[in-house]
């Protein structure tokens, strides 16, 4: 029989952390906050970050600064604070010297408790130097030196400390079951990889630092678990999706031609390149299932115009989805006069229509009579009828995941699907997130593009600049002003933003603009329509807004606190100018001093405009979790593989997932079994569901 639900083997990994000893509603709104989940499996994929060698000292004298020391001592003398703000010291001592222990905002009953006078105590903690003398700032009262050897450290946030997180992940260890083996037993063998259950109590009981290191065998077989249940998913959903078979859709028809002889310049050779993928995929009886990568710019829109037409000419409709609704109706626009020009009938379709509008969109859709469809998420609600939906392109800026897109395709049978994503992403984390479909890049732009003229400012040479503003708004130049994020807040970024706007707009007047992520659609669209005509000239951004934008006679980009930014979201926001005929430039402006790796992403950006190696780049300074943003891009967020240092493990997990799948496509082996509890144990119950499915 197989498996269709959770297997019970798992359920104490997917117990509360509330039914832990000492945990209690508070603490565990803590760990939600931490581990971003509630269950005990997410206190065991909490990975320990550092060690810290404690050395057990003979005596006082042994205690050297700087290092971590176990000893033994008499306490001497309690000192109490004459003022609360101030610490609470306490005189130990043995034969061979003193040590000053210090307490800041101490409770005195729990160190009178700890610290008893004239009695011995074993303490632990960093030898400081203190004017010559030895010191220890919060230092911790030890019951049993050969059970608390060295002290393991995790992320932590505010409220929650380590010992009870430490406390928690053990007894979670103790809770954790043996699991099936999942591995093929070859590679198991050959590599020596240790069990699950062994592999996870390694991760938390390091004996030496070295162990904390992503190429141990524990943690190299914990990685590959995560990336293999990560393949396995994608493998099976392009299995599904393949399944449906796609149609013949005969390439090079009329209106195809119509449209490309309407063009008023050739296609690049990388444009003609992915074109051609384009086409062999749509002629043949296989579904396409296709990213296009090009960065912005890159001419990724007027390639998915031209497949859209296969479509038309065979009778079927297309449709077009953005993220969002200012890029689904720049898009129209961009599109409106090369599908008018050639007798094309699309409507747009937006959260925004509604009633009599909306049902006049919905029927033209139903009917046919719309041939192609752009729109938004609304595309694939409830009431959306197409007539006959042939091929779905759907730009997605990192923004629809997996599900989405199998819930588009679900709109017509065997559509063909090519998804476009302007980001370029680095080959590794590209199979991680779209490991179910064909991949093609356009890697250059089209010709005639001046290289954006990129500079470095520091922070107090800005007032300089907004005095130069001035000539430059007199002579209708274009600028974007783009307020950096201040720790993940939307409100303050806004803050910041606003700040910025009243300072431009006492200069400059109603020249100046503002747009943020929080304003309603409609003024949002107001906003970019005055700075697309030219009413306003600068035009101060969060980063919350949509970075497709389109405004060719934007020149210049200034960002501030470029520092803050990632590589990939500093190339997106130059992207946004450099995009008509004349020459543009990016100000990056800086606070000093720079740390050596911020320095490294803004050189990198200064020395190239190709987005694929910028992300390359990207991935090497900061490690896959923190590329592009990973939480709000849709790309997977690994708990405990890392991108950067396991990538070969991802090629053979990809391999190996895709090998499988062919042997045993619905998993009913025994591996097939284990590995079905694999895909719960990451949460992945829509891969069972899919697999399920037809
Ligand atoms: P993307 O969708 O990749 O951001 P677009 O398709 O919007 O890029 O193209 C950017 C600009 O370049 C558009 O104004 C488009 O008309 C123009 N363009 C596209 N392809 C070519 C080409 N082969 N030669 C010249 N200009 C082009
Ligand atoms: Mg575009």
């Amino acid at each position: 029989m197989t498996t269709t639900h959770r297997p019970f083997v798992l359920d104490p990994l997917f117990r509360s952390i509330g039914v832990l000893s000492g945990v209690g509603p508070k603490y565990l709104k803590l760990y939600e906050k931490l581990l971003g989940g509630t269950k005990l499996l997410d206190l065991l994929f909490h990975k320990p970050v550092q060690m810290v060698i404690r050395h057990p000292v003979p005596d006082v004298a042994h205690a050297n600064f700087g290092e971590t020391v176990i000893v033994k001592v008499t306490i001497d003398k309690h000192t109490l604070p004459p003022r609360r703000s101030q610490p609470y010291h306490i005189r130990a001592r043995d034969v061979t010297g003193f040590i000053d222990l210090v307490f800041f905002n101490a409770q005195g009953k729990w160190i009178e408790a700890q610290f008893p006078l004239n009695k011995e105590v074993t303490i632990c903690g960093k030898i400081e130097d203190f004017r010559g003398q030895k010191q220890i700032i919060h230092p911790e009262p030890i019951e049993d030196a050969s059970k608390d050897a060295n002290e393991i450290i995790y992320p932590l946030t505010a409220g929650l400390t380590t010992k009870p997180l430490r406390k928690a992940i053990h007894a979670a260890l103790d809770q954790a079951p043996a699991l099936p083996e999942w591995l093929d037993d070859t590679q198991k063998a050959l590599q020596k990889w240790p069990d699950w259950k062994t592999s996870i109590t390694e991760l938390h009981n390091p004996k030496t630092p070295k162990d904390l290191e992503p190429s141990t065998r524990a943690r190299i077989r914990l990685a590959y678990d995560e990336l293999l249940a990560n393949q396995l998913t994608l493998a099976i959903v392009r299995m599904k999706q393949k399944k449906l078979n796609g149609r013949i859709f005969p390439v090079n028809g009329k209106l195809r031609q119509k449209l490309m002889k309407s063009l008023p310049w050739q296609l690049t050779p990388y444009q003609t390149e992915v074109l051609d993928e384009i086409d062999e995929d749509m002629a043949s009886k296989n579904r396409m299932l296709r990213l296009l990568q090009g960065d912005v710019g890159s001419g990724k829109t007027i390639v998915a115009a031209l497949a859209m037409m296969n479509a038309i000419d065979s009778g079927a409709q297309a449709a077009f989805m953005a993220p969002t609704e200012i890029l689904a109706r720049q898009h129209a626009e961009t599109l409106r006069p090369h599908l008018e020009s050639i007798g094309i009938h699309f409507v747009t379709l937006t959260g925004r229509d509604k009633g009599k509008i909306k049902q006049e969109i919905l029927d033209d859709i139903s009917s046919g009579k719309a041939k192609i469809v752009i729109g938004t998420h609304a595309l694939f609600q409830e009431g959306v009828e197409f007539a006959d939906l042939g091929l779905a392109v759907i730009d997605e800026q990192h923004r629809f995941g997996v599900h989405q897109r199998l819930q588009l395709s679900g709109k017509g049978k065997g559509v063909d699907i090519l998804v476009m994503t302007a980001t370029p992403i680095p080959r590794t984390l590209a199979l991680t997130a779209y490991g179910d479909m064909d991949i093609s890049r356009i890697t250059g732009k089209p010709p005639g593009r001046k290289p954006v003229d990129t500079r470095l400012l520091p922070q107090d040479q800005v007032e300089d600049m907004i005095q130069r503003l001035g000539d430059q708004i007199k002579k209708g130049v274009r600028i974007y002003w783009v307020c950096p994020l201040v720790e993940e807040s939307e409100i303050l970024d806004l803050a910041a933003a606003e700040e910025r706007y009243l300072i431009l707009q006492q200069l400059f007047g109603d020249k100046v603009g503002l747009i943020h992520g929080r304003m309603k659609p409609k003024d949002k669209d107001d906003v970019m329509g005055k700075f697309s005509r030219g009413e306003i000239s600068i035009l101060v951004a969060t980063t919350v807004i949509e970075v497709g934008v389109n405004v060719p006679e934007a020149t210049v980009m200034i960002i501030e606190h470029a520092e803050r930014f990632g590589l990939a979201q500093l190339h997106q926001l130059r992207g946004r100018v450099g995009r008509g005929g004349d020459q543009s430039y990016c100000f990056l402006v800086y606070a000093a001093p720079l740390g050596e790796t911020a320095k490294e992403r803004l050189k990198t950006l200064r020395s190239t405009e190709d987005g694929f190696i910028i992300a390359e780049k990207d991935l090497e300074l900061r490690g896959s979790g923190e590329v592009l943003g990973t939480k709000q891009s849709g790309l997977e967020n690994f708990r405990l593989a890392d991108v950067a240092a396991h990538g070969d493990l991802l090629l053979s997990a990809r391999q190996d997932a895709v090998l499988f799948l062919y042997k045993d496509p619905d998993l009913e082996s025994p591996r097939g079994q284990a590995l079905r509890t694999l895909l719960y144990l990451f949460e992945r119950d829509q891969a069972i569901s899919y697999l399920r499915s037809g």
